[in-house]
């Protein structure tokens, strides 16, 4: 049953990527069906043209080729609202190359659903925000913070190196739940203090491996 009349009109577009973000729709299924009581959905990923007007893209991936660049420039020509999803639509995540342009740099980008791969109810809860003409907000503090109410040891006090400190909180602390470094796959946190995170790798690893640290998915540290 459709419960509103009024549906916007929803695109969704790929550039360079493992495709992985878009398949937590598929992973979280009946969550997303309820989507389309608020949108028509037009999947243009097996597509390289975009041939009318919608309210919202959502693109995933990195804009590696010139033609990737000009969809990306089409994509934002055609749409109200441009949601980059994933850490390679975000800041280049894996597929970023030295001297490359992130889509960042390529088009304005209104919002970004960071992770890689994202967190299904963000992008819910942002379409959802969307459809009422609502600002999406992201959560501003530390995966530090998460990390710390899920009641891990901290691996800095072990002299690892962990990018919690300066990364977006909003994973639940994922990677340090099971034992694993924060990579910093969600992007910076607003005022993420750079100069202190790169004096505490400094101390914990060897300047290569900390270059290594902060570039996997994308330049976190320039
Ligand atoms: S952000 Fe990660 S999961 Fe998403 S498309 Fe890129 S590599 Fe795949
Ligand atoms: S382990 Fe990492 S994320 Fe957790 S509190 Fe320490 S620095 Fe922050
Ligand atoms: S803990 Fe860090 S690397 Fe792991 S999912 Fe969260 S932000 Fe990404």
């Amino acid at each position: 049953m459709t419960l509103i009349n009024n549906k916007k009109s929803l695109a969704l577009l790929k550039l360079t990527s493992c495709g992985s973000c878009f398949d937590v729709t598929k992973d979280n299924a009946d969550d997303f069906i309820k989507l389309h009581h608020f949108y028509n959905i037009y999947d243009l990923r097996n597509r390289n043209k975009i041939d009318k007007k919608y309210d919202i893209i959502i693109l995933e991936g990195h804009p590696r080729t010139r033609g990737e660049i000009a969809l990306a420039k089409l994509a934002r020509h055609n749409a109200k609202i441009v949601i980059a999803i994933g850490s390679c639509a975000q800041m280049g995540g894996v597929y970023l190359q030295k001297n490359e342009s992130t889509l960042n740099k390529v088009i304005y980008i209104d919002y970004v659903i960071p992770g890689c791969p994202i967190d299904h109810q963000e992008i819910i809860l942002c379409l959802v925000d969307l459809y009422w003409g609502k600002r999406f907000l992201l959560p501003d503090l530390s995966v530090c913070f998460e990390c710390q109410k899920n009641g891990n040891d901290c691996l800095l006090e072990k002299e690892q190196p962990c990018l919690g400190p300066i990364t977006r909180m909003g994973c639940n602390s994922i990677c340090l739940n099971h034992g694993e470094v924060c990579l910093g796959c969600r992007g910076l946190k607003p005022d993420a203090n750079i100069d202190k995170m790169q004096d505490i790798l400094k101390q914990n690893s060897s300047e290569k491996d900390a270059s290594n640290l902060t570039t996997i998915f994308g330049k976190l540290i320039k």
